[in-house]
C-alpha cells in the first residue's frame, strides 16, 4: 500500500467508493447502490471532492493529485 504518501488531514473516504453531496449539510456521503454502479464524487477527509468519476481507481487518482497539490502548495515535493 502507499502508506508513504499519507497525508495528515486528507484521507480518501470509503477508499474511493462513490460519494454524493447530501441535500442539506451539503456534505459528501457514501453513495450505497447496486454493485455495478461505479460514478459518484471522490471525497477527502479534508471536504474536498473530485468530479464525477466512473471509478474506484479514477477516484484514487484523483486524490493521489489531491494531495501533491496540497504538498506543492505547502512548497514539498510532490510524491514520487
Ligand atoms: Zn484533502
Amino acid at each position: 500500500m502507499d502508506t508513504s504518501t499519507r497525508l495528515p488531514g486528507h484521507g480518501l473516504l470509503s477508499e474511493g467508493k462513490p460519494h454524493e453531496q447530501g441535500g442539506t449539510s451539503g456534505r459528501y456521503e457514501r453513495i450505497f447502490t447496486a454493485p455495478f454502479e461505479k460514478s459518484g464524487h471522490g471525497a477527502c477527509s479534508c471536504g474536498e471532492a473530485s468530479p464525477v468519476l466512473e471509478s474506484d481507481s479514477a477516484r484514487r487518482k484523483w486524490h493521489r493529485a489531491h494531495k501533491d497539490e496540497i504538498r506543492a502548495a505547502a512548497g514539498a515535493e510532490p510524491a514520487p
